[in-house]
Parts: C-alpha cells; sequence; structure tokens
C-alpha cells in the first residue's frame, strides 16, 4: 500500500468515545440541533479568516465571500455542509476533533443528567458540538484545507463515531472545510430541504454569515400557447446573516433579540434580561448584552471564559477578556462592537488601546443598571441573585471602583426576616431600620442557614431587638473581610472581638449588679482558662449569652472560627488562633459549676468547651470523650 497520503488510524482519547457514545445512543430527543452546531463551526471558521486577512489579505486566496453551504443528496443519503473559512491543517485536525478530549469534555459529561432533550441542548455550551454529527450520522467524512496553505495540504478525517478515525493527506484545491453526513437509517428527514430550512431559520437565523442552500424561483417564459409559469434553481441565502446589533432597538421584535441571544450563547432559554444602546462620546461603540436566564455551568471552575464578543467594525476580534469586561462578570452573553479600535493590529496591540479602558468604563457601568433595573422588581430581583449573586460579591472585592454599587446589589438573610427561605434584605435596608444608638451593622457567618439561625451568639441581640444578618455561603467569609463599610456605616461580625451593645435601644442593666458578678465568677473563670489552657486564648464573662452556657468568639482581627474550618477544610494552612471561650454566668449549669471539686470543672470545662464548638457547626477533636462525659453527667443528676 502506497505511504503516499500518509494514511493514519488513530484512537479517540477515552472521554471523547464516552461523548460519542451519549451522542449516539441517548441524544435522540432533540437531534435537529447538529445543524446547528456545525453551522456555528462554519461561522467561526469565517470570523477566523476574516480576523487573521487583516493582517494577510492574501489568505482570501482572492475569494473574500465568506459563506457557509448547505445542501442534500438524496441519492447518496448525505447532508453536507460547507464553507470556505479558515480551514485545519493536519495537527489541527487532530488537536480539534481527534485524539484528544478538550477542557470542556469531562464537566460535559458530568453534568449530564440522563433528561435527553436538557442534556441535548448543553452540547454547545461545552465545546463538544462537532461530535453531534455522529446523532444523526453513522459515518461523517471531513475534508479540510487551511487558508494559505498549498492544494497539495488538504487533509480527510473520517470516523463511524466508534473508537477510531482515519486521517490521511490529499489534494483540495478548495480552502476551508466540508462536513459529509452519512445519514443513520431513520434519518431520512433530515434530507428535505424544507426541514433543513426551517432549521437553519429556528437556530442561525442570525449568524452573521450568510448560510445558502440551493432554492427555486419561479419564472414566467414567452411560448407560443401563451405565458407559461414554472421555476429555476437559483441559489437562496437562508438567514439574515447581518450583525442584528446594528440595527436601530425599536426595529428589532423580541423573537429576534431572542434567537440572536440563543445563537450567541448556545443557551437554549430565553435571557432573563437584555440591554442594546449605541453609546456616543469620546469613543463610540455599541452594546448588546444578556443576562442568561441560569449561570452557566462553567461559570464557577477555574477555567471560565467570557461570554461577550468583541468586534470592530463588525469584524469578530475576539472573546471579551478582562481587558474589556472584569471577571466577575464573566456570566454576561453578547456583543461589543466599536469603530474606534484600529483593525488590523496584533490583539496585545489592541489590549492597551486607550479606547479598551473607555468601553470597559462603560460597559461595566450599564451592566450594573441592567441589575439595578432587575432589584426594582423583588421576586425577579431574588431569581437573578440565586444565580449570580455570588458574583456579585466577587465584584465587591474585584471591582473597588464600583463597590458601593455593587454593595447596594447585596441580598443577606436576617433575624428580621419574614419566614420564607427567599426573603431577604438588602443592606439599605438594613441601615433604614437601624435602632436608636446603633451605629453597625451587625452580621453573624456560619456554614449553613440553621446554624447561623441558632447560633447562640445572636441571643443578646435577640432579647434587645436588634437585627443581625445571616451570612451562610462560604463566599460570605471573604466577603465579611473586604466589605467594612456601608454609607458610612461599620459592619461588624458579631463573634469576634468584645461586644458593646450599651446605648442601642432600651437600657435594662444594672451596672452595680454586673460588678459583683464579675467579682464572683473571677476564680471560677481562671479555673477554667487553666484547665482548658490547650485550646482557648482566654476564658471570660459573655456579653453575648442569655440561653446558653457558653460559646466562642475570635478575637476581633483574627479569622473567624468559621472562616479557619474553610481554610481547613480545603487543605490550607490556618494561623491557629486559639479561640477565646465565654461562660454565661446566669446560666443555671455555670451556677452549679461552683460547687464542683476540681476533677468535676475539668471535665465540665470541656463539655461548656465541646458544646461551644457544636453550637457554632464544628466538629470535636474528640467526639467520644464527649459522649462519655455527658453520660458521666446524666447519670449524676439521677
Ligand atoms: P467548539 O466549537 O466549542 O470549540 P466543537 O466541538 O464544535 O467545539 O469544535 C471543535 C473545534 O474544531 C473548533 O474549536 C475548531 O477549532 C474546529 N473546527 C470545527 N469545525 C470547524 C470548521 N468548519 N472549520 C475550522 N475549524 C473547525
Ligand atoms: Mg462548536
Amino acid at each position: 500500500m502506497s505511504n503516499s497520503n500518509h494514511k493514519e488510524t488513530k484512537s479517540f482519547q477515552a472521554e471523547v468515545k464516552q461523548v460519542l457514545d451519549l451522542m449516539i445512543h441517548s441524544l435522540y430527543s432533540n437531534k435537529e440541533i447538529f445543524l446547528r452546531e456545525l453551522i456555528s463551526n462554519a461561522a467561526d471558521a469565517a470570523d477566523k479568516l476574516r480576523f487573521e486577512a487583516l493582517s494577510d489579505d492574501a489568505l482570501f486566496e482572492g475569494d473574500a465571500d465568506l459563506h457557509v453551504w448547505v445542501e442534500a443528496d438524496k441519492d447518496k443519503r448525505t447532508v453536507t455542509i460547507r464553507d470556505n473559512g479558515i480551514g485545519m491543517n493536519r495537527d489541527e485536525v487532530m488537536e480539534n476533533i481527534g485524539t484528544i478530549a478538550k477542557s470542556g469534555t469531562r464537566q460535559f459529561l458530568d453534568k449530564m443528567t440522563g433528561d435527553t432533550s436538557e442534556d441535548s441542548n448543553l452540547i454547545g455550551q461545552f465545546g463538544v458540538g462537532f461530535y453531534s454529527a455522529f446523532i444523526v450520522a453513522d459515518k461523517v467524512t471531513l475534508t479540510t484545507r487551511r487558508a494559505g496553505a498549498s492544494a497539495s495540504e488538504g487533509v480527510r478525517w473520517e470516523s463511524e463515531g466508534a473508537g477510531e478515525y482515519d486521517i490521511s493527506d490529499i489534494e483540495r484545491v478548495e480552502r476551508g472545510t466540508e462536513i459529509v453526513l452519512h445519514l443513520r437509517e431513520d434519518e431520512n428527514e433530515f434530507l428535505d430541504d424544507h426541514r433543513l430550512k426551517s432549521i437553519v431559520h429556528k437556530y442561525s437565523e442570525h449568524t452573521p454569515v450568510p448560510i445558502r442552500m440551493m432554492g427555486t424561483a419561479p419564472i414566467t417564459e414567452e411560448s407560443e400557447e401563451g405565458e407559461e409559469k414554472t421555476s429555476e434553481a437559483v441559489i437562496e441565502t437562508i438567514n439574515q446573516a447581518a450583525a442584528l446589533w446594528t440595527r436601530s432597538p425599536s426595529e428589532i421584535s423580541d423573537e429576534e433579540y431572542e434567537s440572536f441571544y440563543k445563537s450567541v450563547s448556545h443557551d437554549y432559554e430565553a435571557p432573563m434580561a437584555r440591554m442594546h444602546k449605541r453609546l456616543e462620546g469620546k469613543f463610540e461603540y455599541t452594546l448588546m448584552m444578556f443576562i442568561p436566564n441560569r449561570a452557566p455551568f462553567d461559570l464557577w471552575y477555574q477555567e471560565s471564559k467570557h461570554g461577550v464578543k468583541l468586534y470592530v467594525r463588525r469584524v469578530f476580534i475576539m472573546e471579551v477578556t478582562e481587558d474589556l469586561l472584569p471577571r466577575y462578570l464573566r456570566f454576561m452573553r453578547g456583543v461589543i462592537d466599536t469603530n474606534d479600535l484600529p483593525l488590523n493590529v496584533s490583539r496585545e496591540i489592541l489590549q492597551r488601546h486607550p479606547a479598551m479602558d473607555a468601553i470597559k468604563k462603560g460597559a461595566v457601568k450599564r451592566v450594573l443598571s441592567m441589575f439595578e433595573d432587575l432589584a426594582k422588581d423583588a421576586d425577579q430581583y431574588q431569581k437573578f441573585y440565586n444565580e449570580f449573586g455570588n458574583a456579585i460579591k466577587e465584584g465587591i472585592v474585584e471591582d473597588s471602583a464600583n463597590s458601593e454599587r455593587l454593595a447596594k446589589l447585596l441580598r443577606f438573610h436576617s433575624t428580621k426576616d419574614s419566614a420564607a427561605k427567599d426573603s431577604t434584605v438588602s443592606l439599605s435596608d438594613y441601615v433604614g431600620r437601624m435602632l436608636e444608638g446603633q451605629d453597625k451593622i451587625f452580621y453573624i457567618t456560619a456554614d449553613s442557614l440553621a446554624a447561623a439561625k441558632n447560633s447562640p451568639h445572636l441571643e443578646i441581640f435577640a432579647k434587645k431587638g436588634i437585627e443581625v444578618l445571616l451570612l451562610h455561603d462560604r463566599i460570605d467569609e471573604w466577603l465579611g473581610s473586604h466589605l467594612t463599610e456601608f454609607d458610612g456605616t461599620s459592619l461588624q461580625s458579631i463573634s469576634k472581638g468584645k461586644l458593646d451593645l450599651s446605648g442601642i435601644g432600651s437600657e435594662d442593666e444594672n451596672d452595680d449588679d454586673k460588678e459583683k458578678n464579675e467579682e464572683a465568677i473571677k476564680p471560677l473563670l481562671e479555673k477554667l482558662s487553666k484547665f482548658l489552657e490547650s485550646q482557648v486564648q482566654e476564658v471570660r464573662e459573655t456579653d453575648r449569652l442569655t440561653e446558653s452556657p457558653s460559646c466562642l468568639v475570635s478575637d476581633e482581627f483574627a479569622m473567624s472560627t468559621n472562616m479557619e474550618r474553610i481554610l481547613k477544610e480545603a487543605g490550607q494552612q490556618t494561623p491557629g488562633m486559639k479561640p477565646i471561650l465565654e461562660i454565661n454566668p446566669d446560666h443555671a449549669l455555670v451556677k452549679s459549676l461552683a460547687d464542683s471539686d476540681d476533677d468535676q470543672l475539668e471535665q465540665w470545662a470541656q463539655v461548656l468547651f465541646d458544646q461551644a464548638v457544636l453550637s457554632e457547626g464544628g466538629q470535636l477533636e474528640d467526639p467520644s470523650g464527649f459522649v462519655r462525659r455527658m453520660n458521666q453527667m446524666l447519670l449524676k443528676c439521677n
């Protein structure tokens, strides 16, 4: 056998095999999406060529009419999708649609729900769109040649979607990529031009590259018998193919916005909100931005990318990066188009252009207004917040220039909440109803809402009727360390440092009594401190408990015990600061300690400490020791 065409048979990587297996056997409820995915790849290829040709016009090879061609052949039972975009060389074919699973592949497999219509909707978001060809085809033949390469550098790739593919070198005069789908037995519906056209309308109407098919046009012929109406074959452009964002908002229907959104986001749901504005000032640009209805699957993955595209004079330049939108807004979808950036310079130079900064500032401002508009309707905003609230919190830390605006967008559960799970308050709500004499926003952090709500730290606040915000998300610890002030009022964690609530609300303490108590309890505190020396910094009388015997407090400037726990669980080093144990001298249990001998007291000390740990949602170092001590005491009570 001649080896001149360098034919190789290669295996797909295990994860690619799994994806193919899913495509073939599970995702049959929404088969038509294969066309959306292949057209989207063809349109990307056109965008890439247009961009590369900015600095090397020769890449057009004399043909700058970029388009996608779709055609069905009833005899051969094939559907062909062809583009004259950038094309691929041999290495690129192997890398992009061959051996190596891309980063999204594993996540795609993890995310599969088993609900086939939902799962097939996810394909495009995960960068596994090409493989959807195998939903309808039992053999796929791809031929391609990269723009600028010679005709002899063509590549042919073919696979039946089992475990392997063949790759060989071929002669290919035309630039770009052609994908031939050899349809499975039951898929004849896709041989019908009307069906194909309707799928193009449904998913690819606003793909900014013309999608062409063969069609018919009526003609009138003069003959001896008079006029005769027949038709002739003509090339039709199926989609609108115009950059939707260049049209005036008043001329764009909701349906058009929605279908454009779906094509830029690969989402299958309508967006939660949209904004379309042309901004004029020192720099001119157009923003068309969408908030997805649900958080993108990869929002919290390290490698998640921005979902907005940058165009310059309607030429796609790149996916937006941090130069154009801060990272916490990576869940936004849409397009930014400007005439004020140079077209034929490198991305590096582009990124340093002064217009970038101005556009970034303007875009962030407008996006924040979108959030503020949503916030006018509490129910709607809660939906947004459930999806993207943590991104807003990230923004407080990342985007200090806008942190005040972002802080107004925060929502928290609170001790003054109604029972509803989704009922939350803003910091402005809180400040607006602070008690007479109160000059701080109080909050508690815990690792669940229930733990926060039931924390012994809240007792004195409940008694005095002071509202406390209940922060129970992991990111809240981090937020708390950055958000120290809101609108001139400082925020204070109620589990840190000494509390001074005097002067808030009504005063009911009798200071003389208090001093007497302090004297009486001093010897006990000293003993407890000694017994717990290795576990706590100090044992002191509490100013926050009314019902519970003990609680843990951290130093004002130390890390909270909740934060320490989070770091430890994440396998990180912690400063290992010991907490302070606070004792409630009015509690019956504490009162009864006065009569205990030292041996007993040592056991009691440990129980008080362990209880305080447990009520914070913490874990005991020696749980069975705790149980043993408790049992001993229960027996003694009998
Ligand atoms: P994604 O489009 O999200 O990257 P796909 O599985 O759809 O994932 O495509 C994988 C890759 O294969 C693309 O990123 C691209 O590099 C390459 N590719 C697919 N189709 C084409 C095409 N028509 N022209 C050029 N490259 C293509
Ligand atoms: Mg794709």
